[in-house]
């Protein structure tokens, strides 16, 4: 693919020299990996709304939207006031305090499987504490979880997070402890039937809209077939809604598709912008990390701890967010909306007699412009051979294809993005008509 019309280092000189600096002081000269850009990734100064500015001043369009946090947009008004108010009350009191409560109320009342709930700082450190949950409630050791699927960034977590099956994607890792955990291709549910039924799997964790945001769809049915073989099998099925709760309905995927887990993952739209995450479910899991003081109570419990778990800044975020995600007003809009902007994309496909799609499910939205392009949807379905390498690859010249809609003043988010309350429909006209002029500027 050609580089389409670009002069990177003229229209982003500042980025580029704070670029310079970070690479003395930070790995690469970023805090993510997904930042990792060529020839130089951009700073942001300032966000509002679904917009944010370059430190070079240029305006953008934001797909990325806090990794998913933001799902109310940049700067929600209510978000900030709770925020601002509770800054100057305290922002850790080595205790418990009112707004943790009300958060957990909040959470439990609104996702379905959630009678308990437990916060932790961040999704990885959710997924963590899922694994051990259900290793001791079940008093077994082997993991089960489905490749391209991604929940952090912790040991057996990377087990098969890529198109790799058995591969982690790193290095570094405690060669013992991923052998624990095994990772199966997704929508086989023969596989999911065989390995389930040995009866040695503790839990079996997935992220409900297919793996990487999506990316890569589940089968119709196969959640269902998910849910039916572990309630059979005495695995604790872990839905990992850190992208999906409280963003596909109030109460998350299991909510939007009307499947319910044992246990639940949370995170980014929890917290309303701030950091924070949780894990809750069902009351006789959720109890292994209770301390049982009466006589011959429990001895042995699940520990957890955590210096910011719960924070009063991240509780005050996390329920101004919330109380505007209760009613599920915000997330059947955002979903219409996303099902638009994949409509208009697919009309310019069309237009222009260019292979490829943008699909999405709820709210999570992917570009694979390309020939071999093996998915498409029609109506609100998505349909062909869900291909995990080939979609877990991305479209041919994602990055190129970034690039070109940068300057299009739209940044896009893993070949694609999510969308917030925040997004008009001139900033999905927008995102539309970038997509033609960068189709255009690369076929001249
Ligand atoms: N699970 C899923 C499905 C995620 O998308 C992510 C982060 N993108 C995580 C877990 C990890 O969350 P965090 O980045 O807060 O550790």
């Amino acid at each position: 693919m050609a580089t389409p019309d670009l002069d990177f280092a003229r229209d982003f000189p500042t980025s580029e020299a704070l670029h310079e600096r970070a690479l003395h002081v930070l790995p690469s000269g970023i805090a993510h990996d997904s930042r990792h850009f060529q020839p130089f990734p951009l700073y942001v100064e300032r966000a509002q709304g679904a917009h944010k500015w370059t430190a070079d001043g240029r305006e953008l369009i934001d797909c990325g939207m806090g990794h998913g946090a933001l799902i109310l947009g940049h700067g929600n008004p209510a978000v900030v006031e709770a925020v601002t108010r509770q800054i100057q009350l305290g922002t850790h009191f080595s205790a418990g305090h009112p707004l943790e409560v009300e958060w957990a109320e909040r959470v439990c009342r609104l996702v379905p499987s959630v009678d308990l709930v437990r916060f932790t700082s961040s999704g990885t450190e959710a997924t963590m504490m899922a694994w051990r949950l259900c290793r001791a409630f079940t008093g077994r050791s082997r993991f089960l979880k489905l490749a391209g699927h991604f929940h952090g960034w912790h040991d057996e977590a990377t087990v098969g997070a890529g198109a790799s099956l058995t591969e982690p994607g790193t290095v570094g890792f405690n060669p013992l402890g991923v052998t624990l955990t095994k990772a199966i291709l997704p929508n086989d549910v023969e596989a999911l039937r065989a390995e389930l039924e040995t009866g040695e799997y503790a839990g079996f964790i997935l992220e409900p809209s297919g793996g990487g945001m999506g990316d890569v769809p589940l089968a119709k049915g196969y959640l269902q077939a998910a849910r039916d073989l572990t309630a059979r099998t005495g695995t604790v099925l872990v839905f990992d809604e850190v992208v999906t709760g409280f963003r596909f309905a109030p109460g998350g995927a299991q909510d939007f598709y009307g499947i319910t887990p044992d246990l639940t993952t949370m995170a980014k739209a929890l917290a309303g912008g701030l950091p924070g995450g949780a894990v809750g479910g069902r009351a006789e899991i959720m109890d292994w990390l209770a301390f049982h003081d009466e006589p011959g109570g429990r001895t042995k419990k699940v520990t957890q701890q955590g210096t910011f778990n719960a924070n009063p800044l991240s509780a005050a975020a996390g329920i101004a967010g919330l109380d505007q995600l209760a009613d599920g007003s915000v997330q059947k809009t955002i979903n219409e909306r996303t099902h638009r902007l994949c409509e208009g994309i697919n009309q310019v496909l069309q237009a222009l007699d260019e292979p490829g799609t943008a699909y999405h499910v709820g709210s999570l939205f992917h570009l694979y412009i390309g020939a071999d392009c093996p998915i498409w949807m029609e109506g609100d379905e998505i349909k062909g051979e869900i291909d995990l390498a080939r979609l877990r690859r991305g479209m041919p010249g994602q990055e190129m294809f970034r690039k070109a809609m940068y300057e299009r003043g739209v940044d896009l988010f893993h070949g694609g993005g999510l969308l917030s309350i925040a997004h008009t429909d001139a900033d999905l006209d927008q995102i539309v008509s970038g997509v033609e002029s960068t189709i255009r500027a690369q076929r001249a």
